[in-house]
């Protein structure tokens, strides 16, 4: 979620000579491969590879988001296509996690709902699932719309939500029902006052409230997807009395020892792998999680200076 802090500096990545200073410059590329596991399909399986060695499931997630052209829309499911090929031939333990306006949500819904479903029976095909990521607020609704459909349809896929938002609850009484994999996380993205709660206190509050309820759901599968120890430890508690599957979610590059801790602790965990070209907008989101991030890539440009 982010602050006061994490707004401003989501405030700055957005300004063009920060975003190409950060994009073109090798310092700036070096941060960014701390989270992204690299441009292509290759580099993003071989990092899979290694950490299904290390006792991970993966997410793939073929980053791009908001695109403004049908082409693109399709250039996007095809690339997943691609990536659920691999995943087949591989035999890795891994799925996609997918955002609908990447594949076309806010420009032709109707193509976004074809492609997702389209996806999900390739992943059907492959053994594997698709996951649906939850973007901005005002997308929230029609993510939930598409994401019931093709899940009716499929059976294989699961949706984010957030903890942010006041209407999660409400939300999770639609999509319990649906089966699945759900994935809490606490929300990514500035979102006003009207829609979601501002301190973090109300947040973690609101996450730990919706953890609670879908631990107590056998009908879906829960994926608690946060780094912070307070959420995880309300969690290990809660997973004695589960009977029913559940996961961790990490991301990639993001506590690599918390990562190790609960491997060797015997707990089922997935890392989220994004990967692609279209890296900036993810890296400005995990920046706003932690402003160090940001000051790490500024010394590092400085110090070339
Ligand atoms: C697997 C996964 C999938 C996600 N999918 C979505 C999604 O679909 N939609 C969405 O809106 N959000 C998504 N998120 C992001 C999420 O909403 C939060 O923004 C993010 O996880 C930070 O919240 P936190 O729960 O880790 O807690 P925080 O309180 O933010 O962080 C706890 C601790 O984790 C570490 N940490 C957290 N973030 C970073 C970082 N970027 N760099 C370095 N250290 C960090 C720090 O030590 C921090 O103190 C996802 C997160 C995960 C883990």
């Amino acid at each position: 979620m982010a602050g006061i802090v994490g707004r401003a500096v989501l405030a700055l990545t957005e300004f063009g000579p920060f975003r190409s200073t950060f994009t073109k410059t090798r310092p700036g590329r070096a941060v960014a491969r701390r989270f992204v596991a690299g441009e292509t399909l290759d580099e993003a399986m071989s990092v899979a590879a290694t950490l299904v060695e290390a006792g991970c499931e993966v997410s793939l997630d073929h980053l791009g988001e908001h695109v403004t052209e049908r082409s693109e829309a399709i250039r996007a499911r095809d690339d997943y296509m691609a990536c659920l090929d691999r995943i087949g031939e591989s035999g890795l333990p891994a799925n996609i996690s997918v955002k609908l306006t990447q594949l076309g949500m806010g420009l032709d819904d109707e193509l976004a709902a074809e492609s997702l479903s389209e996806l999900a029976a390739r992943a059907a095909e492959v053994g594997t699932t698709v996951t649906v990521d939850m973007e901005e607020s005002d997308h929230t609704e029609s993510t939930i719309s598409i994401y019931q459909e093709a899940q009716q349809r499929h059976g294989n896929l699961g949706i984010a939500v957030q903890s942010y938002l006041h209407r999660t609850k409400a939300d999770l009484d639609r999509l319990i029902p649906l089966g699945g994999h759900i994935r809490i996380c606490k929300g990514a993205y500035a979102e006003p006052e009207s829609v979601a709660f501002q301190s973090g206190e109300d947040v973690d509050a609101s996450f730990d409230s919706l953890l609670t309820l879908l631990m107590q759901a056998p009908e879906v599968k829960p994926a608690i997807a946060s780094h912070d120890d307070g959420r995880l430890a309300l969690a290990k508690k809660l997973i004695p009395q589960r009977k029913a599957p559940y996961e961790f979610q990490l991301l990639y590059g993001v506590r690599g020892a918390l990562q190790r801790e609960l491997v060797a602790a015997g707990y089922p965990l997935r890392i989220y792998v994004p990967y692609g070209v279209a890296w900036y907008p993810y890296l400005t989101r995990r920046m706003a999680e932690r402003p160090a991030n940001l000051l790490f890539f500024l010394r590092a440009v400085i110090g070339r200076r």
